[in-house]
């Protein structure tokens, strides 16, 4: 937690054990993969992620009993930052050496569902995915959703499809929402197995080189204990978690932004055209100037959302305002980065143009900008507007 205008003693120590574990095993890993890898290899994976588990940053999240390390949204903010300051960014923070992200309305589940699912997922490592856009769109799923789970005897049938889902392709499970009945308040969640009967993916070719996928329910047998939560209760499961993971992931965009800007300051001071750095050119100065004013607004704001949900006090219009500020203000700085180092910053050399087309993502996913500032107007102007 902050003290005011500083940070803790433990948040900054956490700070740069964070710091120095991207700077001695992530970076030098990072030369030996390809460079538009959004992963390790399996070999390496293992190894950054024994290392995470030693420095006792493993599955951020979750509970302790479950294995994990039940950190504080502030303290997941902070690691955020530092961890996605590397090639591979925030899709796959410190390159995985901290687990990955979870489905976490999976800790709503029952102990059975708990132990099932989460519990062998934090001990190897792995993921789930999370499937809630369809077809019919995302951006207001409680009602575009039109995958349909039925009710047969011990089991329930799913049919219907879904789209864009990220982490299928390592995962065990996920957890998927389907429409169970009309109206808002007609979708469940369920736990899916990737081996379940009527179950299959395909990739969807996309910006970024981690292509999300396609799911098909084909009929698709789920055995009536894989229901989570109670039937027509899936959003309302999920709402916090789902708020909650707004705020390390506008920290995450904030990473990028500062690693960007790193770089560029620094360039700045060598590269000469017209006899003189760039550094000396008020073009230049003022791109950097903004880049470093944005970067600390965001900051500010992410860490009054992550205080807020700490504290337990509401903070769902805050979530809105940093997830909205962070994902813009990063595809500003590092769109400057690009234009202050010319032809290599779109060169695959430099790291700017892949954050670039990563960040591109982030402000649509987790839900797009226009719906946070629907959401932070609808906060001022009342909700029937
Ligand atoms: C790479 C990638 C990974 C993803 N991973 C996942 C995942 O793991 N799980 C998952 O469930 N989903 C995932 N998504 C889906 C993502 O959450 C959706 O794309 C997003 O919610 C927007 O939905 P949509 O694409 O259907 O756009 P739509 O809902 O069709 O909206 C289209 C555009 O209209 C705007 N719009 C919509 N309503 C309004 C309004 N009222 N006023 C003004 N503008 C509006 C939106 O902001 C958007 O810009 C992923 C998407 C991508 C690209």
């Amino acid at each position: 937690m902050s003290e005011g205008f500083v940070l803790s003693d433990e948040m900054e120590m956490l700070r740069d054990n964070v710091r120095k574990f991207i700077k001695k095993e992530i970076l030098p890993r990072e030369q030996l993969i390809d460079l538009d890898a959004p992963f390790f290899p399996e070999d390496i994976q293992k190894e950054v992620q024994q290392l995470g588990r030693e420095l006792g940053i493993w599955y951020v999240d979750a509970p302790e009993k479950y294995g994990g390390a039940d950190l504080s949204i502030f303290a997941q903010t902070i690691i955020a930052e530092e961890a996605s300051q590397h090639r591979m960014g925030a899709y796959n923070a410190a390159g995985g050496a901290f687990g990955f992200e979870l489905p976490n309305v999976i800790f709503k589940g029952t102990p059975d569902q708990i132990e099932r699912f989460a519990v062998p997922t934090i001990q190897k490592g792995g993921s789930g995915f999370v499937g809630i856009t369809e077809p019919s769109g995302g951006s207001d799923p409680a009602r575009a959703i039109e995958t349909k789970a039925v009710r047969d005897g011990n089991k329930w049938i799913l049919n219907g499809s879904k789209i864009f889902i990220s982490a299928v392709e390592f995962a065990d499970w996920g957890v998927v929402y389907a429409r169970t009945s009309e109206g808002r308040n007609g979708i469940t969640a369920f736990l899916v197995e990737i081996d379940a009967p009527g179950f299959s993916y395909k990739p969807i070719p996309v910006i970024r080189s981690w292509y999300p996928k396609e799911l098909v329910f084909d009929n698709c047998e789920i055995p009536l204990e894989n229901q989570l939560g109670e039937e027509g209760q899936g959003f309302k499961l999920a709402e916090h978690w789902l708020t909650k993971g707004r705020i390390p992931y506008a920290a995450g965009c904030i990473g990028i932004a500062v690693a960007a800007l790193k770089m560029a300051v620094e360039y700045t001071k060598q590269r000469v055209t017209f006899k003189t750095p760039l550094a000396d050119k008020q073009a230049i100065q003022w791109m950097i100037a903004d880049s470093e004013v944005e970067i600390k607004a965001a900051r500010w704001l992410t860490w009054e959302a992550a205080w807020k949900a700490d504290r337990g006090e509401p903070f769902k219009n805050e979530a809105s305002i940093a997830k909205l500020y962070a994902t813009e203000v990063a595809n500003r700085v590092v769109d400057r980065c690009v234009q202050i180092f010319g032809g290599m910053g779109v060169s695959k050399e430099f790291p700017f143009e892949r954050w670039f087309r990563e960040l591109r993502i982030k402000r649509i996913g987790e839900g797009p900008s226009e719906v946070h500032r629907m959401v932070i107007a609808r906060n001022l102007l009342g909700e029937r507007r």
